[in-house]
């Protein structure tokens, strides 16, 4: 046994690395090990989140959105711009620096929180003892007093459509395209497919998104789904719903797809196909035989609510165990498992985790949606408010969608709220402390918001929910 740690983290993505730093803030010797190796060769801590996840989508999404305003909405501005042209090279140029910028920051983060950084893979062992193999060198056994699994996620692949990294690729593969294919097919309107759809429409490929599921966004509330499916339709989004992909097989410089739906067989033959159909846990080669840490049957640690696994003081927390597998979920958990190691009383509040897909409109929500507060008998309310009659939103010339606010009939508990439009995803964070804190619809009523801002949609349809609205009328 060369070294011994108060805590091991394996796995130093969002959930990973925040927990290692957080331990390490309570006085504990911490060892984070991470195997991640980006396509250049090079390790890099951050995870799928930094390395090909949130950051690389999002700096994807905002180079396209601000081509496609550029050549579709300054002349509305009476801005002329004359050709406009987007090289894709140097977008991509860019997001990796970007991305290289942030995970050089995370090694920063560890060493000055002096925990250490292992480059290499983890494997834990009986008794919370971990079996580092370095990328170079001699593998050791590192005893640890607690340790933090947070492995992590992978794409799902479908035997039917397997990843050849060419032609037919997972979400990373999608946010590496050189230039914008000619047709691309996607298959799942999830969030993965929305956002990079959208990316590679706004840089002039024709995208044809598969959707095996008849509803649009069935996790989201189905008014604001359907609000946002009209808007992506209006894009040139070709999105097809109850489509079942059976097979897909490159031939030559092309994909053929074929996918049934209620008409019957389909084809469809595209350049590039991106499979966007769900994440599952990655735990290959994470857990010795002995280890004591149970699965369940799709793959997923089990823990209790306070990411405990079944092996004494072995925790577990982000993509790898149950909810949403959402970054901000994974941190808050790092952080809750690291201070219940240090001895703390904490907890994460799961019924309150925002979610958000950085389309154009933005659509983000948190807490129930109606269908789901229809569905639980409770009585209650609602308000909306269009962008429409928000003064912010016209002078920003991006009036699609709403705000839409659930309370309880009963306390005016705010039950869920949901908002498509610009902005979203900062928006709900108002919400989100809010409903934190336990406010009723009367506290977002009685909080004076500035004007003219986005978020006096929030504040009307907050009234809305009362029939008080007042800059629009109420029904
Ligand atoms: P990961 O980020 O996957 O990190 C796990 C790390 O552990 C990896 O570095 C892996 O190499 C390492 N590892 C695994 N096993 C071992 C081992 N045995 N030894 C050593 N190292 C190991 N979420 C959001 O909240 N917002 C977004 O905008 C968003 N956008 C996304 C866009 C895309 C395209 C994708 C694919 C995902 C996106 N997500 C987003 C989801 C988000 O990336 C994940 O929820 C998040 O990264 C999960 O964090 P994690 O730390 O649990 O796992
Ligand atoms: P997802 O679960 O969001 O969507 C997958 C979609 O694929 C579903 O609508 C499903 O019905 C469909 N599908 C499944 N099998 C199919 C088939 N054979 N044919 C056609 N459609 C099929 O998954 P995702 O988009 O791959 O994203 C994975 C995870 O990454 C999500 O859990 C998400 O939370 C996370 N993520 C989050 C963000 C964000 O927070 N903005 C962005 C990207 C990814």
């Amino acid at each position: 046994m060369s070294k011994a740690f108060d805590v091991v983290v394996i796995g130093g993505g969002p959930a990973g690395y925040i927990a290692a730093i957080r331990a390490a803030q309570h006085g504990m010797s911490v060892a984070c090990i991470d195997e991640w190796q980006n396509r250049d060769g090079k390790n890099a801590f951050g995870g799928t989140c930094l390395n090909a996840g949130c950051i690389p989508s999002k700096a994807l999404l905002e180079s396209s959105e601000l081509y496609h305003r550029a050549t579709h909405e300054f002349s509305k501005h009476g801005i002329s711009t004359g050709d406009v042209s987007i090289d894709v090279a140097k977008m991509q140029k860019r997001k990796a620096q970007i991305v290289r910028q942030l995970t050089g920051g995370i090694a920063g983060l560890l060493k000055a929180a002096k925990v250490e950084g292992l480059v290499g893979h983890g494997k834990l062992l009986s008794d919370r003892k971990v079996e580092f193999t370095p990328t170079s060198g001699e593998t050791e056994v590192l005893a640890a007093g607690s340790v933090v699994l947070a492995s992590g996620s992978t794409p799902v692949e479908l035997k039917i459509a397997a990843f050849d990294g060419e032609r037919i690729v997972d979400s990373w593969g999608a946010l590496e395209f050189e230039s914008a294919p000619e047709k691309l097919g996607v298959v799942g309107a999830g969030v993965i497919g929305l956002e990079l759809g959208s990316v590679w429409n706004r840089l002039g490929s024709d995208v044809v998104i598969l959707e095996a599921m008849d509803e649009f966004l069935s996790m989201a509330d189905q008014q604001l789904a359907r609000d946002a499916h009209k808007q992506f339709v209006s894009q040139g989004l070709d999105i097809r719903l109850g489509a079942a992909v059976t097979s897909a097989k490159v031939s030559g410089q092309k994909v053929q797809v074929e996918y049934t739906d209620k008409d019957g067989d389909q084809q469809l033959e595209v350049d590039k196909l991106v499979v966007a159909v769900g994440r599952r846990p990655f735990t290959d080669g994470l857990l010795a035989a002995d280890s004591g840490v149970q699965q369940d049957e799709r793959g997923f640690i089990v823990v209790d609510d306070e990411c405990r696994s079944s092996a004494k003081g072995v925790f577990a927390v982000g993509d790898c165990v149950r909810g949403p597998m959402l970054a901000h979920k994974g941190s808050e958990e790092g952080v809750m498992a690291a201070d219940l190691i240090a001895g703390e009383v904490t907890e994460v509040n799961y019924a309150v985790i925002p979610s958000v897909i950085y389309t154009a409109p933005e659509i983000a929500w948190v807490g129930q949606t109606e269908e789901e507060v229809k569905a639980s008998g409770k009585a209650y309310k609602t308000g909306s408010f269009p962008f429409a009659a928000s003064g912010r939103a016209k002078a920003m010339e991006q009036t699609d969608g709403m705000v839409k606010i659930i309370s309880a009939q009963d306390d005016d508990q705010i039950l869920g709220v949901h908002i498509v439009g610009p902005m979203a995803g900062e928006l709900i964070s108002e919400v989100v402390l809010a409903m934190e804190f336990q406010a009723s619809t009367e506290d977002i009523q009685r909080t004076v918001h500035a004007h003219p801002t986005l978020a006096e949609a929030i504040h009307e349809a907050s009234l809305a929910v009362d029939n008080k609205a007042l800059n629009y009328p109420n029904r």
